[in-house]
């Protein structure tokens, strides 16, 4: 009888105390969830011989084309994979935006002012938010969005990953392997449990020598994969497993100086403001210019349509939101829609185009404890893996445009 009640004292002792713990300490012995963005990495360029570290992990996970949500841009992309939310919910609605609450303003990445602004990234919140109000600590090693406060301070406490840093493209991507190893290397109580790390490399010699076969795109790659296989090296030569999960924003597409669409051919620039150009266009007509604008740019062209926002076809999941620009212009595949002389060479590679062109697919890979070989993965949104993410990192996601059913089965063991 005093065996059973000194059991049953010790039974509420240690179940009182594994509340008391705090969830970072229960959390200890998940392995960390490690989410990588490779900026502008098609799934074929694992077929080009120069990635044997990615083409060994993909044998021991999984590797699939994913789909982007349009449009197919930076910001845009790397905010929906840490919401789930497409573009239109997520609130961040292109690389470029503007908003009816801040009339004259423009947000755009290379403005630090308006890019750091929480007013913008505000409609939803990343996973690295969700993941320490639930007691699961977060590093971001950059990734849009990561360096600005989550919250409004002047209605309360805001919140940031509990390491981060602002985005310097001159940070070498072997100083960003070696941070990230650095805080994996740390004791369980204060080692990260989500971290997110960014490459730019492959996307930036995307743009200037476009997609095909290129000494400069080619060694981009052959060190990203590189680097990909001193991070995985790394964490076994210290011990640490990691759920390591590769994402890409977006593919690339060849564009040509030939193929221009000249919107100064249509209609005069000061009657509207020029949001975003390129593969698409985001045009917003100024006050007082009627219907000219539209009748302008509505009217069928070659190689471009242009829809009132209200007007997009519905499995591009966009133009509701008050921040997409009144007239959206496509762009045929390859071509470029300028509005007067071009701010950078045209020939090259772009991305922004429809996200049903195949040539803006992106890599996804998964590979770790958690993760099953699957070998043929169907190609899927990337909406779909906010849920995958928060299942590894061991936390309940928010509400999302994602499906968690899709990326299920990968998960295992
Ligand atoms: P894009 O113009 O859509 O090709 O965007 C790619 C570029 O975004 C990269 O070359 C980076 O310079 C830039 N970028 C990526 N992350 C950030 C960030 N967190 N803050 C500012 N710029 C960024
Ligand atoms: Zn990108
Ligand atoms: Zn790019």
């Amino acid at each position: 009888m005093i065996i059973a009640i000194r059991a049953f004292i010790v039974l509420c002792w240690s179940a009182a105390l594994a509340s008391a713990l705090p969830a970072t300490a229960q959390q200890a012995e998940r392995p960390s969830t490690i989410l990588i963005s490779i900026d502008g990495m098609r799934p074929d360029y694992l077929d080009r011989g120069l990635t044997p570290n990615l083409n060994a992990l993909k044998a021991k996970g999984v590797a699939a084309a994913m789909r982007p949500s349009f449009p197919t841009k930076t910001f845009p992309n790397h905010y929906t994979i840490v919401t789930g939310m497409r573009p239109d919910r997520s609130g961040i609605v292109g690389n470029s935006m503007i908003d009816p609450r801040r009339p004259g303003q423009i947000f755009s990445m290379g403005d630090s002012k308006q890019a750091l602004d929480p007013f913008w990234w505000n409609e939803s919140e990343p996973v690295w938010i969700t993941a320490e109000k639930a007691g699961v600590r977060s590093a971001t090693m950059f990734w849009p969005g990561s360096e600005v406060a989550s919250g409004d301070a002047a209605a309360g406490p805001t919140l940031r990953p509990r390491d981060w840093m602002r985005f310097d493209q001159n940070i070498s991507n072997e100083q960003r392997v070696n941070t990230v190893l650095d805080w994996m290397r740390r004791p369980a109580d204060i080692r990260p449990q989500l971290i997110t790390m960014y490459f730019d490399t492959v996307d930036t010699a995307g743009h200037r020598f476009g997609p095909g076969r290129t000494p400069e795109l080619d060694a981009a790659i052959a060190d990203v994969d590189a680097r990909i296989g001193e991070l995985v090296a790394g964490l076994a030569a210290m011990g640490r497993e990691a759920n390591i999960v590769i994402t890409a924003d977006h593919g690339m597409a060849q564009t040509a100086e030939d193929r221009i669409i000249q919107l100064d051919d249509l209609i005069d620039s000061a009657s509207y403001i020029a949001v975003e150009m390129g593969p698409y266009g985001a045009i917003e007509p100024v006050t007082g210019t009627d219907t000219r604008v539209y009748d302008a740019l509505l009217k069928p062209h070659d190689h471009m349509q242009c829809y009132r926002k209200e007007d997009l076809p519905a499995r591009l999941h966009y133009g509701k939101n008050p921040r997409v620009a009144a007239i959206i212009c496509l762009a045929a595949p390859g071509w470029t829609i300028l509005s007067g002389p071009p701010r950078y060479p045209v020939t090259g590679g772009a991305h922004g185009y429809d996200n049903a062109d195949p040539d803006m697919l992106a890599l996804f890979m998964a590979f770790g404890p958690s993760i099953k070989p699957v070998a043929d993965l169907p190609v899927f949104d990337n909406v779909d893996v906010y849920p995958l993410v928060a299942r590894l990192a061991g936390f309940d996601p928010l509400p999302s445009d994602g499906n968690a059913k899709t990326l299920a089965g990968i998960v295992g063991r």
